[in-house]
């Protein structure tokens, strides 16, 4: 026979009651309700201008990519437009953004969308990550932020988020992200989610955590315990992990090769000498990569982005 537990002896997330969650949720949407940052993705509503934005958010901070992204929309105004451009007029538009092949999986996305969905992002989930690169994460943003449902995004800052503020411990993404639709305030998905994200990127940061600013700081679990090392952010999925060094790296490789080949076709021998003469393998290796990721050909002419 189960016994019913006292709650001294339930965990962290089973004491959670969706009440609690809420009165969370609502303090962080106050909180935004005070002045979010303006980014321009911010102010659509177009479920494709959103999802070229969650596309480029994938791996680039947010300020740079506001530099970029309206000119980058002109192009790519809608799935039918991007489609006509082909894969190498949206590579050469990528130009300066990095790892290339989002720009692939965006063009594979804007032809599924043309073909299978009359030109129209799809509105359900399942459709939605039917899509070439759009994962849980890409969908749900483009539910809250274009459709403006009240589901959650979970990011490597509403993780963070989580796991010191209301757990005060690590916890596994499938957790973390049942707490976080729990969060949501009714009638307010759209905003408590653009909020958490600021939270987690501007006050509740990885490194210095801001938490006299901080909303959540009479509840925040990890503050209460006394900020207890380590920090529970650290061990939870979902938060991120510092990178490797990017000079070096192969990742640095196949961005040069790809710059090199915006400026036009070259021969191979030409496009190692430009790359790095000095390390023709590396330079080979990245071509490898390229070719199979659909990025680039390699033709008895030469190589040519895709
Ligand atoms: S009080 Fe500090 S640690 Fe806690 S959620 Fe706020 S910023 Fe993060």
């Amino acid at each position: 026979m189960n016994l019913p537990r006292n709650a001294a002896s339930l965990t962290p997330t089973e004491a959670l009651t969706t009440r609690s969650l809420r009165l969370v949720g609502r303090s962080i949407d106050a909180w935004g309700a005070r002045g979010l940052r303006e980014f321009p993705w911010r102010a659509t509503r177009d479920p494709w201008a959103i999802l070229v934005a969650e596309v480029l958010l994938q791996q680039t901070q947010a300020p740079r990519i506001a530099e970029r992204y309206e000119d980058l929309l002109r192009d790519l105004k809608t799935p039918a437009a991007t489609l006509a451009l082909g894969k190498g007029g949206v590579l050469l538009r990528w130009s300066g953004l990095g790892y290339n092949s989002r720009a692939v999986r965006l063009f594979n996305t804007a032809t599924i969308i043309v073909e299978r969905f009359g030109g129209e992002v799809p509105t359900s989930r399942e459709d939605l990550l039917s899509l070439p690169g759009i994962g849980p994460y890409t969908a749900a943003a483009i539910e809250v932020f274009a459709f403006e449902r009240d589901r959650a995004v979970y990011d490597t800052n509403v993780a963070r988020v989580i796991a010191r503020a209301v757990l005060g411990a690590p916890t596994t993404a499938v957790k973390g992200w049942e707490i976080a639709e729990r969060m949501v305030p009714p009638g307010h998905g759209w905003s408590y989610n653009q909020s958490v994200l600021d939270l987690g990127a501007t006050i509740c940061t990885s490194r210095r955590p801001l938490c006299e600013q901080c909303p959540l700081a009479t509840r925040c679990r990890w503050r209460q315990a006394g900020y207890r090392d380590p920090d529970p952010a650290r061990r939870t999925a979902g938060t991120s992990r510092p990178q490797g060094a990017f000079k070096g790296s192969a990742r640095q490789a196949r961005g040069n090769v790809v710059e090199a080949l915006r400026g036009g076709d070259l021969s191979m021998e030409d496009l190692i000498a430009t790359v790095d003469p000095s390390n023709e393998s590396r330079v080979r290796q990245a071509i490898e990569g390229l070719v199979v990721d659909g990025i680039v050909v390699v033709t008895s002419e030469g190589v040519t982005l895709a």
